[in-house]
């Protein structure tokens, strides 16, 4: 029984997803949060539901890998670990250097520590979560499965900012985007649902979670998406600004006495968006249950809901045309309220949301009534099945 493990690791946190290949199976996902800081937990879900969480302190990444591993073996979810035969690993920035997902070399290890400035946040955890498990699986084939791998095809028009040309070529300064696993892999079940070929289909893909990103996608290729350089450009986001005028920076670094640029960044990165906007919380929840009450709470859901409309109508636009619009990710997958609002916004192209779908359905579907001008759907992404279908690619060419 052939395994592949997905995992997603952040600088306190590892996920993942045990799945039986080729049958995609999920035998068991979990998550070990709070890693190095007090109150440290696992949480493991097998597929008969059961749910066990332990809690003691788990002081690195390293031990986070060897508590999981002990914890399917002494479930039985394994018999030993020659069971687990692939391991894939998300990693946020891939940079010019991975057009497409990596067998992890020294090398290859190498190169993503040394991209940590195109993805600050994400790629340095990731690579603690690589060498974690080599550590303890060393023989087992070990893929990086890369967030900017989609947006490979964009076309220079695109990822070109405008500032210094040799600012690109010295230093790789461009866009690269990100969520790319996650918006190529709606974007498949989207034409599924559509019952079209990807190739012939223009859509505008929504990943809106936490961190939020829209993808135009021109005949089935990443044509243009809202994250830059790194994931902080485009649209609002929990925490993170989303676009602002570059000036602000130093303006704002004077003001507040902030002397390391970095500082700054972090403020965009981390008290910025829903939450720096509305002053509650980064989660939309908490934001729309004070709506009512509080006008920085419904100013955050107004700002929320026009940018990714201005996003959406630049990238028709850019487009020419659009077949449909997908939503996914924890508020693209849960809040019928603000993809009601969404498509109530779009009235340009004659979106008619099916409310009743929209609101009691569930699962990939359409949430707009068959006149509608462009149809929109729901559908769930999955970005630990996508790469664990990319690890399988490695292990047939073994
Ligand atoms: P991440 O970017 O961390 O992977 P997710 O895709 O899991 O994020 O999305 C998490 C976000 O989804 C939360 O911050 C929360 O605001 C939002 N969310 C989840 N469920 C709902 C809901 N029913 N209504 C509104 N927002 C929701």
């Amino acid at each position: 029984m052939e395994k592949t493990i997905s995992i997603n690791a952040g600088s306190s946190t590892l996920k993942f997803k045990l799945f039986e290949m080729p049958e995609e199976t999920v035998i068991a996902s979990g998550a070990v949060d709070r890693i190095g800081i007090d109150g440290s937990v696992f949480t493991i879900k097998t597929a008969d539901g059961q749910k066990k969480e332990i809690k003691q302190p788990i002081k690195n990444h390293e031990e986070a890998v060897n508590l999981l591993l002990n914890e399917l073996l002494s479930q039985k979810i394994i018999k030993s670990y020659d069971e687990i035969t692939g391991v894939g690993h998300r990693v946020v920035a891939g940079g010019e250097i991975f057009k497409d997902s990596a067998l992890i070399t020294d090398k290859a290890l190498q190169q993503i520590e040394d991209l940590k400035e195109y993805a600050p946040l994400h790629n340095p955890a990731n690579a603690v979560g690589i060498k974690a498990f080599k550590k303890v699986l060393p023989n087992v084939t070990s893929v990086a499965v890369f967030d900017t791998s989609f947006h490979e095809s964009l076309p220079a028009k695109n990822y070109i900012y405008s500032i210094p040309y040799e600012y690109y070529e010295k230093y790789g300064v461009r866009k690269y985007g990100a969520h790319g696993t996650s918006h190529k892999f709606v974007a498949g079940r989207a034409a599924k649902l559509m019952g079209k070929p990807l190739e012939e289909l223009n859509l505008i893909t929504l990943h809106l979670g936490a961190g939020g990103s829209i993808t135009a996608i021109k005949h089935g290729e990443s044509y243009d998406t809202s994250m830059g350089f790194t994931p902080l450009s485009g649209i609002t986001m929990a925490t993170r600004s989303g676009d602002v005028d570059a000036s602000l920076v130093a303006y704002l670094m004077e003001k507040l006495q902030v002397k390391n640029p970095n500082d700054f960044i972090d403020i965009l990165n981390k008290k910025s968006g829903l939450f720096g906007i509305s002053g509650i919380s980064p989660d939309l929840r908490d934001i729309e249950d004070q709506k009512d009450s509080n006008p920085r709470a419904q100013l955050a859901i107004d700002i929320f809901v026009n940018n990714i409309v201005k996003y959406i109508g630049s990238y028709a636009a850019e487009l020419g045309s659009i077949d449909g619009i997908v939503f996914t990710a924890g508020i693209g997958e849960n809040s019928w309220k603000m993809r009601g609002r969404i498509g109530r916004a779009l009235k340009l192209f004659n979106v008619e949301v099916d409310d009743e779908i929209n609101q009691n359905g569930s699962g990939a579907r359409f949430i707009t009534k068959p006149n509608s001008g462009v149809p929109m759907m729901v559908i769930p992404t999955d970005e630990e099945l996508a790469i664990a279908r990319e690890v399988e690619k490695f292990k047939n060419e073994k």
